[in-house]
């Protein structure tokens, strides 16, 4: 197939760019690079510009009839989408419709969406399966389920398919060592404490202890970049073949207090180092752990990285290899 992937210069975008071309896709990538990288892109065509900017997307649905889209491009961070709102509306909503439009103006009917799980809000039962409740409590899960809403009504009125997936914590790096994460400035708490473990950061501070836990720190679901990755894959195919609309909750169904990472960080690099503790920070659910049994029926997605220490070893090489090298 023909596929765009819009932001494939980011963490998830990239690694799916590879996925995709490894199967025989034809990838182009279009990304404003703001916040990705030029060389993370390894394969395909590259267009460097914007999801929001009309003549380019016009110009890139006339050269090339596309199978489908898949949408990387979004703003991620919690705490910054609270302080400023209105550029998170704007990219994550605003310029993603832009993005919908000129789908429909040419023709283009199959959409790949990264949602999260922060459409849910703060859980009212765990594991979260897709029927649970959507009650977002921050702007930028807000802006997530508005284009999932969107994204209903342009099904029923235009024909456009649609699958959303909801990541709860992508982690881990390529396995083969040529992509990870590379987030500037890094909010996760991964590769922030493998840059504790390699040196580059003094410490790991641990967003609070007084969770209702039984450690107190927060529990989260992890699950490979390339798992991840791999359920696009499976998800574009579903959508094709069936011609329906899904959405799927994306995860390992196994939680890890922060806590428990920190100790498998410890484990996989042989380094220890310091910890401090911190007040909580805003906007952090206590625990947020999957139920993908639906992705497991219906796409027979089955992660191959559940064990977290292999998670974090392809990170950790990715650390050492890579980023401390920078
Ligand atoms: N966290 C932490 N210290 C950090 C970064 C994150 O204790 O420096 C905690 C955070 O409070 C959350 C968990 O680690 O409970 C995962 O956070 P991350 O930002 O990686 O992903 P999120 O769950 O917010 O999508």
């Amino acid at each position: 197939m023909k596929i765009l992937v819009v932001g494939g210069a980011g963490y998830i975008g990239s690694h799916m760019v590879k996925q995709l071309a490894s199967k025989g896709h034809d990838v182009t990538t279009l990304d404003n690079l703001s916040y990705g990288y030029r060389d993370a892109v390894k394969y395909g065509e590259f267009t460097e510009g914007d999801l929001g900017d009309e003549a380019v997307l016009d110009a890139l649905f006339k050269s090339t009839r596309f199978d489908a889209v898949m949408h990387f491009a979004g703003f991620i961070q919690v705490g910054e989408s609270v302080i400023k709102p209105a550029m998170y509306y704007h990219n994550n909503v605003v310029n993603t419709l832009t993005l919908l439009d000129a789908m429909i103006r040419h023709e283009v009917k199959n959409f790949i969406f990264s949602s999260t799980a922060a459409i849910f809000g703060e859980p009212d039962y765990t594991p979260i399966d897709e029927k649970h409740s959507k009650q977002p409590i921050n702007p930028y899960g807000h802006s997530k389920l508005m284009i999932e809403q969107v994204l209903d009504d342009y099904d029923r009125a235009y024909g456009l398919r649609s699958t959303c997936l909801r990541y709860f914590n992508a982690a881990g790096a390529d396995p083969g060592g040529e992509l990870g994460e590379r987030h500037i400035p890094e909010t996760h708490l991964i590769p922030l404490i493998l840059q504790a473990a390699s040196g580059r950061r003094e410490d790991i501070k641990v967003f609070g202890s007084d969770y209702p836990t039984d450690d107190g720190t927060c529990i989260r679901d992890y699950i490979h970049i390339n798992d991840l990755c791999e359920a696009h894959s499976l998800g574009l195919q579903h959508m094709i073949e069936n011609d329906r609309s899904a959405r799927f909750n994306l995860g390992n169904g196994k939680g890890f207090s922060v806590k428990e990472v920190i100790d498998i960080a410890r484990e996989v690099s042989g380094n220890n180092f310091k910890v401090s503790y911190e007040p909580r920070r805003d906007g952090d659910p206590a625990i947020l752990v999957a139920d993908a049994t639906l992705a497991r029926q219906d796409l027979g997605w089955k992660p191959r990285f559940a064990d977290l220490k292999d998670i974090v070893e392809t990170a950790w090489h990715w650390e050492t290899t890579f980023l401390c090298k920078q």
